[in-house]
C-alpha cells in the first residue's frame, strides 16, 4: 500500500498525540499549526522524527494529504479547510483517527455544561473496577494514551467540535448531559445547527449501544422526537418517574431500572453539590450500572468524589465566610446551576467576554440570593445596567484581587462568595484555568 500521508493541523495536545499515533502505524505525518507549538510538543516532534512547521501552513503541502485531522480549534470556515474540503480530501478529527486502533469499550460524554465533571465522575467511579482511561479535553490525548496505555475502556469528554468530524465513531455508551446555546458562531448562529452537532455522538450507534440523557431537557426530548435514533435509550430525570434510565425517587434517591436490574442511592451523602450535579451522579452511575460496577461501589465513589478545580469548588473558608471558584462557568446556564445552588446570601462575581448572554434566566436567583454583585471585565457596562436594581451593591473592577478584596468586605459571616462568571475569560485572563487561580490566589490572599 502506498504510503498515507496525514496532515495534522494544530500542534497541540490532539494533534502531537495523533502525530505519534500515525506514526508508528506508518503514516508519513506532516504537523503544521498557525501559530506557535509550544516547545515541550516540539521536543517531542522532534525526537520521534515527525516534520512539523509552526507560524506557518504550507499550503501546497497540506493539500497534497489524502487525509487530515484537524484541531478542534479550527473553524470550518477557515480558508484553508475550505480548500482541503473543496479538494476531496478526507478531514477527521482525533476521536476517529485513534478510535481505529482500539477495541476498547468507549464511554463518550458529550452536552453543553456538565462534561468534564461527567466524565470524570464516570472515570472515578469505572476506576474501581475497571481497566478504564479518562481522555478527551482532559489530561494525555486520547491518541496518545491508545498508543502508550491501551485501556480496555475509555471514558471521553467529546466536544462539538470533535464530533462534527467524525465518521465512523461509535461509543457503545454515549451521554447528552444536555443541550444549551453555546458556540454558536461556529454553527452559523443557528441552534439546530449545534444540535444536530451533539446528536452526531449517536450517529452510528446501533440498538446494541446505548444513549443516556436528560429527560427533563426539552431540547433534547424535541429533537429526539423529531429524529429517533437506533440506539437504547436510558433517559435520567429529576422529575419524572422513568422505567428504563434513572430518576430521583420522592425520598430522593435516584433510581437506575436497566433491564429489570434496580439499584438505589441515596443522594443526601454525595460530596458534590447542586442539582446540576445530581443530574451528572445520576448519568455517571447509570454508565457505571450499565457496566456492572456494584452497587456499593457506585454509592461509595459517589461519597468520596470531591469534584473538579474551577467548577463550583470550594476553595476556603475565612471568618464563616465561604470562597467558590467557579471559573469554568462560562455561560448563563452554568451560572444558573451555581447561584441555584447557593444555600446562603451571596456576593457574586460576574463578568469577562459575552458570548450573547441573555441574562434573564438569572433574575429569580439574583433577586432570591444575591446580596452583592462585582462586576469585573469587558461586559462590566452591561451587567451593571442589567442587575443595577436587583440588589443593594454593585460595583465594577478590572482586577480580580480588587474584586476578591470588596468581596472580603461586602460579605458577613454564613455569606458566601462565589465566581461564577457566565462569560469567556479572554478579556482580562489567558482561559478560565487562569481566572480561577488568580481567583484562589487572591482569596488565599486575604
Ligand atoms: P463542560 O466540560 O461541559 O464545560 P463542566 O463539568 O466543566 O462542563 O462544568 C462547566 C460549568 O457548568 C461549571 O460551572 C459547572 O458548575 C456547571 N455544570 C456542571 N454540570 C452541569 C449540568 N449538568 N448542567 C448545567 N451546568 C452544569
Amino acid at each position: 500500500m502506498a504510503e498515507q500521508r496525514l496532515v495534522i493541523l494544530g500542534g497541540g495536545e490532539s494533534g502531537v498525540g495523533t502525530a505519534l499515533l500515525a506514526k508508528t502505524k506508518g503514516f508519513d505525518v506532516f504537523v503544521s499549526d498557525k501559530g506557535k507549538i509550544k516547545e515541550n510538543y516540539k521536543q517531542v516532534l522532534v525526537q520521534n522524527d515527525i516534520e512539523w512547521e509552526d507560524e506557518n501552513h504550507s499550503e501546497e503541502k497540506i493539500l497534497n494529504a489524502n487525509i487530515v485531522m484537524k484541531s478542534p480549534g479550527i473553524p470550518d470556515k477557515a480558508p484553508l479547510v475550505k480548500q482541503i474540503r473543496e479538494k476531496g480530501i478526507k478531514v477527521v478529527s482525533e476521536i476517529e483517527f485513534a478510535a481505529q486502533y482500539t477495541n476498547a469499550t468507549i464511554i463518550g460524554i458529550t452536552g453543553s455544561n456538565g462534561k468534564t465533571t461527567t466524565a470524570t465522575l464516570a472515570h472515578h467511579i469505572l476506576k474501581e473496577e475497571l481497566n478504564v482511561g479518562l481522555a478527551g479535553n482532559i489530561g494525555d490525548s486520547f491518541a496518545k494514551q491508545v498508543l502508550e496505555e491501551d485501556f480496555d475502556n475509555y471514558v471521553l469528554e467529546i466536544s462539538s467540535f470533535q464530533l462534527d468530524d467524525i465518521i465512523d465513531f461509535k461509543p457503545k455508551i454515549a451521554v447528552i448531559t444536555n443541550i444549551t446555546p453555546d458556540h454558536l458562531d461556529r454553527y452559523d448562529y443557528k441552534f439546530e445547527n449545534y444540535i444536530a452537532s451533539k446528536f452526531r455522538i449517536a450517529k452510528n450507534q446501533s440498538k446494541d449501544d446505548y444513549l443516556i440523557y436528560d429527560a427533563d431537557d426539552e431540547v433534547i426530548v424535541d429533537y429526539l422526537k423529531k429524529n429517533p435514533v437506533q440506539s437504547t435509550l436510558l433517559p435520567f430525570s429529576l422529575v419524572k418517574t422513568i422505567e428504563n434510565g434513572a430518576y430521583l425517587d420522592k425520598e430522593n434517591n435516584i433510581k437506575i431500572t436497566i433491564d429489570n436490574t434496580q439499584i438505589i442511592m441515596p443522594t443526601n451523602k454525595i460530596a458534590l453539590e447542586g442539582k446540576h450535579n445530581v443530574k451528572n451522579a445520576m448519568a455517571a452511575s447509570t454508565v457505571a450500572h450499565l457496566l456492572k460496577i456494584r452497587k456499593q461501589t457506585i454509592r461509595e465513589s459517589l461519597e468520596n468524589f470531591q469534584g473538579v478545580e474551577h467548577r463550583l469548588e470550594q476553595v476556603l473558608k475565612i471568618n464563616k465566610v465561604q470562597y467558590i471558584n467557579d471559573s469554568k462557568a462560562t455561560n448563563v446556564n452554568a451560572t444558573y446551576f451555581a447561584l441555584e445552588s447557593m444555600s446562603a446570601p451571596t456576593v457574586w462575581i460576574v463578568g469577562g467576554v459575552d458570548k450573547g448572554n441573555n441574562y434573564q434566566e438569572l433574575f429569580q436567583f439574583v433577586n432570591e440570593k444575591v446580596k452583592a454583585i462585582i462586576c469585573l471585565g469587558a461586559e462590566n457596562e452591561t451587567l451593571m445596567s442589567t442587575f443595577g436594581n436587583m440588589v443593594d451593591v454593585i460595583v465594577e473592577t478590572q482586577f480580580m484581587s480588587e474584586a476578591v478584596k470588596i468581596a472580603y468586605k461586602l460579605a458577613e459571616s454564613g455569606d458566601n462568595v462565589l465566581l461564577s462568571p457566565a462569560c469567556a475569560s479572554f478579556d482580562l485572563f489567558e482561559n478560565y484555568e487562569d481566572r480561577g487561580r488568580q481567583f484562589k490566589n487572591a482569596v488565599r490572599n486575604l
